[in-house]
This record gives C-alpha cells, sequence and structure tokens, in this order.
C-alpha cells in the first residue's frame, strides 16, 4: 500500500517541485511505484516530467470535482519512470468552486484510496501557499516533507507551516507528521548557511534528513528540457543526491515510527 507524501512550503521557489519530480525519479530508479499529484494550477511539476499541461484532459482538477476517477485521469511519464496525475492552469477554479462543496478538503484523500495498490509512493507538489488545495494535500497524506534552503529566515518561516500542520493533525487528519526537513540548493562555501544547516539540526534533530541537496546548475537546467534533473543528466552531483535521498526515504520507512 502506497505511503503518501506532500512536499509542502508556503514559500515560492524553496524547491518543492525540484524535490517532488526528482524525489519521483529517484525512486523510480531504485524499483519503487510511483505516482507524482501536481497540486500547484503551475503544472511545473507536470511540465518538468515531460507531459504537455495543455493537453491534459482530465486532469486533478476533474478528479477534485469528482468528475473522473485517478485511474482516468493519471497519465505514465515514460521517461520519467513513474504516473503523473497532472495540473494545469484549471486547477486554480477549484479552490473557488470546492467552497461551497461537501468534503471540500478530503477530495484528493478519498480520490486516491482507489489508487494505492498500485504504487509503494504518491508524491504530492503543493503550491506555494496554504491554501485549500494544499489543505487537501496534508489531509491526503501520511507525512510532509519540507523543502528549506538554509537562509536566515528559514525557521521563522517554519512557523507558519509546523501551525497549521498541528491543526490539520488535530482537526483532520491525526496520522500526519513532519516526516523531514530536506536542506535544498545547499552551498557550503557560504558560512551563513552552515550556520543555520547547524542550527537546524539543534532544533529539530533527527527531523533533519541527512542527504543535503546541493545548488546543482543540472537541476536548474533539467525543467527547460521537461525532465527531472535525475533523467535529464543522472552523473550531475544534484542528481545523485536525490538518487541517494530517494534512498534514504525507502531505509526511513523500514524502520519503526
Ligand atoms: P518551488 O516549487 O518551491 O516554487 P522550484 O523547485 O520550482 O521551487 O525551484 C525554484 C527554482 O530554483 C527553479 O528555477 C529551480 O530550477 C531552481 N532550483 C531548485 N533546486 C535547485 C538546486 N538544488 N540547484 C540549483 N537550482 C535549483
Ligand atoms: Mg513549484
Amino acid at each position: 500500500m502506497a505511503r503518501i507524501f506532500c512536499v509542502a512550503n508556503q514559500k515560492g521557489g524553496v524547491g518543492k517541485t525540484t524535490t517532488t519530480v526528482n524525489l519521483a525519479a529517484g525512486l523510480a530508479k531504485v524499483g519503487q511505484r510511483v505516482l507524482l499529484v501536481d497540486l500547484d494550477p503551475q503544472g511545473n511539476a507536470t511540465m518538468g516530467s515531460n507531459l504537455d499541461k495543455r493537453d491534459l484532459d482530465p486532469s486533478v482538477y476533474d478528479v477534485l470535482l469528482e468528475e473522473c476517477g485517478v485511474k482516468e485521469a493519471r497519465r505514465t511519464a515514460e521517461k520519467c519512470g513513474y504516473d503523473v496525475l497532472g495540473a494545469n492552469r484549471e486547477l486554480a477554479g477549484a479552490e473557488v468552486e470546492l467552497v461551497t462543496q461537501d468534503r471540500r478538503e478530503k477530495r484528493l484523500k478519498l480520490a486516491l484510496a482507489k489508487v494505492k495498490n498500485d504504487y509503494d509512493f504518491i508524491l504530492i507538489d503543493c503550491p506555494p501557499a496554504l491554501s485549500l488545495l494544499t489543505l487537501n494535500g496534508l489531509c491526503a497524506a501520511h507525512g510532509v516533507i519540507v523543502p528549506m534552503q538554509c537562509e536566515y529566515f528559514a525557521l521563522e518561516g517554519l512557523t507558519d507551516l509546523v501551525n497549521t500542520i498541528r491543526q490539520v493533525h488535530a482537526n483532520l487528519n491525526p496520522q500526519l507528521k513532519i516526516i523531514g526537513l530536506l536542506r535544498v540548493m545547499f552551498d557550503p562555501r557560504i558560512t551563513l548557511q552552515q550556520q543555520v544547516s547547524d542550527q537546524l539540526k539543534d532544533h529539530f534533530g533527527d527531523k533533519v534528513f541527512n542527504t543535503v541537496i546541493p545548488r546543482n546548475v543540472r537541476l536548474a537546467e533539467a525543467p527547460s528540457y521537461g525532465l527531472p534533473g535525475v533523467v535529464f543528466d543522472p552523473s550531475a552531483k544534484g542528481s545523485k543526491a536525490f538518487v541517494e535521498f530517494a534512498q534514504e526515504m525507502v531505509d526511513r520507512l523500514k524502520q519503526p515510527a
């Protein structure tokens, strides 16, 4: 049965999509069956998985509105080795359309229940906001992976996310927890980054993943070829780090919680 993880951080540009597509590709590489769910109307994870967001019909939008199931809406990203439930701009409308509907924050959870035996991992790429879409991700998930840059305000930005996760845990999804914080775009030559990384470990201990994702230009170039870095250039430092991270996730799940 699939383990379901949200990749979330309410800040934009922190590496959520890069983490989601590369972790998906890394998990596929180590033999896991993966579904990636794009919950961001920008559709970056969809495009970054070699699928054209303009010809998705149906998409995750139709699934959230219960117009179809995941089985009809998912696509296989053949070059990447995983399946995708894709998104495009249409998804922005779901936010408004769902407001008046029943079970509005549980739509994704209910839809994924029907495919959970098809996968080992389901990874959800969240939009940069603590919105109803993100809430659907958090309600569906067993845990949250938080990518973060080791910058001065990093810890402060975490407070809102941690509070939201607490509230979801208390009111909507008792199984939800933070699986870990992933240091991304890391540059060890920058003293401040090293200091913030140390602070993170002091504060959060085991919740900080061992793997560190370096700043690496190949990871930034890959989306313009419509591929995760792990597929575009497997030999790049950043790609190797993501495969290592995938293995760390697999190993972590073998340990008792
Ligand atoms: P988010 O989904 O949180 O908005 P993205 O994953 O789209 O963030 O990343 C923001 C930008 O940073 C993108 O241009 C991406 O290519 C780049 N980027 C992400 N991770 C790395 C990395 N490890 N090294 C270099 N560039 C990166
Ligand atoms: Mg994104």
